[in-house]
């Protein structure tokens, strides 16, 4: 999620396709590919699924239309039936304010475009580089105004990534490699443990991290296959993972969360603040005491990215601050997340 933008996401999407999974899985091909390939793809049957009035929910099919419809069945599972107001549902089903224009509310609020010195790799941050992995996302969330990339089944360009690589090489300042997509885990195994396989190759480099809602959405993609690779890397392994309400986090996340401990992974999590999803102490709160139940320590709190269709999400700056001022009265110190704003130009993430 930290690489939203559309217009960011459009310059990777060459070299990223060569890395996502293809959407039609063969036949043996891992429980979450099959998972992957059937999700909800239709505002109505969404609807129909969860026992709501497609009639009650106008806008559905004109959102649908600008940014497609989304969502695995393993979130699907975890909306409550009936209730138009579910927290989850808020985040995957297109309401009529998306086709507003809102003033200040942009296709491309981090004009990230100008840090970006080989295709699908960002460095904007001192030690710290990102790669575009995958452009594919296994959900689409509404507040994430991306463009849907149709994937590719080209054969991977090796010559591209090679660039990026040496690249890296030849910094010795990057101690850091993020992995952000759309979602890296989007891509297949085989396709990261080569990727991880050349990063490791690269002696200065110290730390792997990925920034992936996947095991939040789709769990059964921490499978034996995926931690073989991460399990075995030598590099000092993080996940961010993205999460924005409690109740995303069933049994099946925890135990997801529980396979990537076991494997030497850090656990945190990135959330955005959302109108109608997560803007009230109770439920940051509730975000935060789950987390720590399934091993995970907060992170980042963003503030909404000023992105077209997305205006109905906005929580002002300052019901910002006072909610997590208030939230700071009732944690542990270590279950408060930093609340952040993505600056276009900034050498970090900003504070509020
Ligand atoms: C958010 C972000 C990072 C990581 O920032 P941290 O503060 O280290 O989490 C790195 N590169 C880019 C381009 C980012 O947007
Ligand atoms: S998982 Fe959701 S928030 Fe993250 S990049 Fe994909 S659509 Fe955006």
């Amino acid at each position: 999620m930290i690489t939203r933008s559309p217009a960011n996401v459009q310059i990777a999407s060459d070299l990223a396709s060569s890395l996502a999974s293809s959407p039609s899985s063969p036949p043996g091909a891992p429980a979450w590919q099959r998972q992957l390939a059937n999700v909800v793809r239709d505002p109505v049957e969404l609807c129909r699924r969860l026992g709501l009035d497609d009639d009650a929910l106008p806008g559905a099919r004109d959102g649908h239309a600008l940014f497609e419809v989304r969502v695995p069945e393993a979130y699907l599972t975890r909306i409550q039936p009936g209730d138009p107001t579910d927290p989850l549902l808020r985040q995957v089903l297109p309401l009529v304010a998306e086709t507003d224009a809102v003033d200040g509310f942009v296709a491309d609020p981090l004009e990230e475009t100008d840090h970006t010195p080989r295709r699908g790799l960002i460095h904007k941050y001192a030690g710290r580089v990102l790669l575009i992995a995958s452009p594919a996302c296994a959900i689409n969330c509404r507040y994430c105004f991306r463009r849907h990339f149709p994937y590719q089944e080209n054969s991977p360009s090796r010559a591209q990534w090679q660039e990026t690589l040496d690249y890296l090489r030849e910094d010795t300042s990057i101690h850091e490699v993020i992995l952000s997509g759309g979602d890296p885990l989007a891509a297949s195994d085989r396709q990261l443990a080569w990727l991880v396989a050349r990063l490791e190759e690269i002696p200065h480099l110290k730390r792997l991290r990925i920034h992936t809602r996947l095991p939040v959405v789709i769990p059964a993609r921490i499978d034996e296959a995926l931690l073989e690779w991460l399990g075995s890397s030598r590099l000092q392994k993080v996940v961010v993972l993205h999460s924005n309400h409690a109740q995303e986090i069933d049994a099946e996340v925890v135990a997801a969360c529980a396979r990537l401990k076991d494997a030497g992974v850090t656990l945190l999590n990135q959330s955005v603040l959302l109108r109608g999803v997560n803007d009230s102490v109770a439920a940051l709160a509730a975000l935060s005491e789950r987390l720590f139940e399934a091993g995970v320590l907060p992170y980042y709190l963003h503030v909404l990215d000023p992105v077209s269709g997305a205006a109905h999400f906005d929580v002002p700056d300052e019901e910002a601050r006072h909610l997590v001022e208030t939230l700071r009265d009732q944690l542990p110190g270590f279950l408060m997340p930093r609340l952040v704003r993505e600056v276009p130009g900034a050498a970090s993430k900003t504070p509020l």
